[in-house]
């Protein structure tokens, strides 16, 4: 159920709700928007009655919400979500695009300060680099944890850069908090239904990837499990699904971008590396994801692909990463963005 205000309801009347949804044992979550504020219930009964809401001062209209999903829902807040990350004015989901670039792994501190400096001299405003991977194998480089927590920390501070990272479970999410600007949710963990309400509760803004199987309404309701945890600074992130296609690592769906912007007011980011898995086509598909109105991407840097202990043959060189920067901007350019 979705209490739409007047415009101009003041905040007495939108607390007077907010008690009168608690009162019932369900929970508010207003959301101001620009011209009306609207309140989110949660945990209601399926048989709750709408008129009785619109009854109440300041109220327009309550109308129950035809998706599944609620909180992440356009229906709920029309105007985008606009998300900030760390302390250096990085904001995802307005007109300027962000891009998020660095290796798959920290390695050690030669590694990620020699990502950190090409990417931000390329232009890139977040770090990213892996602490924690989950890899398909048990013998693969399972990641530095916390030492890798602390070196990305540090090459992001002498460099200018806000850093985003993965977190696999609640322990490795309590120590990222700490040493991280972003956390990451992975394909893998989309679902990991413990990780989300845990990320829920966390004060730092979450990168949620989709699944490799998973639908829209899939993702979304990941993401409504955030913020009905009390989270609202979620940025979601197309990385590829499995299909029958074999000339690519994954499927780069870039049709789920107008999708996701269609029926959420969530920002959404193109992950072309892991969406194509081939270091040549990343560039390609970094441009259509901007094309298809992505609020930014994410893209893997390493200083010595050939040597990365994990997704080398995606990485881009530092080089090829600097010339994907400019007919970015022009795409941005041509839809009313910068970069
Ligand atoms: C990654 O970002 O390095 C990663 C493991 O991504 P995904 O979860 O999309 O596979
Ligand atoms: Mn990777």
């Amino acid at each position: 159920m979705l209490i739409i205000m007047k415009t101009g309801a003041t905040p007495a009347e939108i607390e007077n709700v907010s008690r009168m949804i608690r009162d019932r044992g369900m929970v508010p979550h207003p959301i101001p928007g620009s011209t009306r504020t609207a309140i989110g219930i949660t945990g209601n009964p399926p048989d709750l009655d709408p008129t009785e809401f619109e009854l109440l001062p300041g109220v327009i209209q309550a109308i129950r919400v035809s998706k599944p999903y609620k909180l992440v829902s356009r229906e709920t807040k029309p105007d985008d979500t606009i998300v900030r990350i760390g302390s250096k004015g990085v904001e995802i989901g307005g007109k300027k695009l962000v891009v998020m670039a660095g290796p798959c792994s920290v390695e050690n501190r030669d590694q990620i300060h020699a990502a950190a400096e090409a990417v931000s001299r390329a232009g890139a405003k977040v770090l990213r680099g892996g602490a924690y991977k989950p890899r398909t194998s048990p013998y693969s480089f399972q990641g530095l944890e916390e030492e890798g927590l602390r070196l990305l920390a540090e090459a992001g501070e002498k460099h200018g850069l806000a850093t985003v990272t993965e977190v696999i479970n609640e322990a490795s999410a309590d120590l990222a908090e700490d040493y991280a600007d972003m956390l990451q949710i992975g394909a893998r963990n989309m679902q990991n239904f413990a990780l989300l309400k845990r990320l829920g509760r966390s004060r730092k803004p979450i990168l949620l990837k989709r699944g490799m199987s998973a639908t829209l309404e899939e993702l979304l309701m990941c993401a409504e499990y955030l913020l009905a945890g009390g989270n609202y600074g979620v940025v979601l992130c197309e990385r590829g699904v499995r299909t029958f296609a074999d000339h690519t690592r994954n499927t780069f769906d870039v049709s789920i971008i107008p999708a996701v912007k269609k029926v959420s007011h969530l920002p959404i980011l193109g992950d072309p590396s892991h969406g194509t898995g081939i270091r040549d086509m990343v560039p390609a598909m970094a441009r259509a994801a901007i094309a298809a109105g992505a609020d930014g991407l994410m893209v893997e840097v390493h200083p010595d692909p050939k040597r990365a202990l994990s997704d080398g043959a995606q990485s881009l060189y530092p080089e090829q990463f600097r010339e994907l920067m400019g007919p970015l901007g022009i795409i941005a350019g041509a839809l009313g963005r910068t970069l």
